[in-house]
């Protein structure tokens, strides 16, 4: 079975722009706002498909700009500014930043109730605590593609490969939220297969062409790559080995149009539940 992201976030962004419609009808529009800086090309391709699906759902949007020369007091203060905009409801800073720029100092100043992305320390700790809020956008993405095939997660021996605070930590955390009994594996870990084998879920974000081959991964389990390379012919390719491991496995995600949709469409679900949520009374 291939995971299909792309028809999976479609219908979540019908859903949302159904919500955002009611939401234009009472006078408030949900807005984006995302802080770039830098020339980094995928940067710019991944804030090009945010905004255009905010615009494909009704959702409003405005990409404040940097150079790549700036420094941390001057994100700091667009993003101070950003909180205070009470027309934004979510505050986006894309990563990744210039090397000169303090990341987790811009990230934590971000106002929680527009955090967006999920990265503030608000929410690393509410996620952790079993009681999200706004979680971040790509493994929320991997739970709703899970959900939408009916895969069950409760009881499952999983596995994450990765762990970075974007998308293994998190992940795990979600699994684990949800019942799995779950091993986060990195760089440090002895015999990754051994590791992965066991996996009735594997869920791979590592940023290396082909980590994962059929030898290890165990037959009939559930394999979603996270991963996202460009290979030196200009294809993307995921981490996992899709033409050995797919035959081997019950159900797989392809790389593209497996988990990034999914990555947008819950960027947008987040968006929405931050402007309800505002327009509710705050956190
Ligand atoms: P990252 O911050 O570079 O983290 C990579 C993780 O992989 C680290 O925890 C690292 O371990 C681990 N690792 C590196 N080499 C390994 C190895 N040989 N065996 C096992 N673990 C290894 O990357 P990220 O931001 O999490 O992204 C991971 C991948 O997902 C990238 O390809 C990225 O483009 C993609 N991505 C996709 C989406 C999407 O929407 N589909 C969204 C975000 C990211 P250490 O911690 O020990 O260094």
């Amino acid at each position: 079975m291939i995971l299909d992201g792309r028809a999976v976030a479609g219908k979540i962004k019908a859903e949302v722009a159904q919500r955002a419609a009611e939401l234009s009808k009472k006078g408030v529009q949900p807005k984006l706002a995302v802080v770039v800086a830098g020339e980094d090309p995928a940067s710019a391709v991944y804030v090009r498909h945010k905004v255009q699906a905010c615009t494909e759902v009704g959702i409003a949007s405005e990409v404040h700009r940097f150079g790549g020369e700036v420094t941390t007091e001057t994100l700091m203060a667009a993003v101070r500014g950003l909180n205070t905009k009470a027309e934004v409801h979510g505050v986006l800073v894309q990563l990744p930043l210039p090397p000169q720029v303090d990341e987790e100092a811009v990230l934590d100043t971000i106002e929680p109730s527009k955090d967006v992305d999920g990265f503030h320390a608000f929410h690393v700790g509410r996620l952790w605590q079993g009681r999200p809020k706004l979680v971040p956008c790509t493994p929320a993405g991997v739970m709703r593609l899970l959900t939408a095939y009916g895969i069950e997660v409760r009881g499952r021996e999983a596995v994450v490969v990765g762990r970075s605070r974007i998308v293994g930590r998190p992940m795990a955390g979600l699994l684990v939220n949800a019942g799995a009994t779950v091993t986060i594996a990195h760089s440090q870990t002895r015999d990754l297969g051994a590791v992965t084998r066991r996996a009735e879920l594997l869920v791979v974000a590592v940023g290396k062409p082909g980590l994962i081959d059929a030898s290890m991964v165990r037959e009939e389990a559930v394999v979603v790559d996270v991963g996202i390379n460009r290979l030196p012919d200009g294809r993307l390719a995921g981490d996992v080995d899709f033409a050995t491991v797919a035959p081997r496995v019950r159900a797989i995600t392809p790389v593209p149009g497996g988990v990034g949709p999914m990555t947008v469409a819950m960027l947008l679900v987040n968006t929405l539940e931050a402007a309800q949520t505002q327009l509710g009374g705050g956190q």
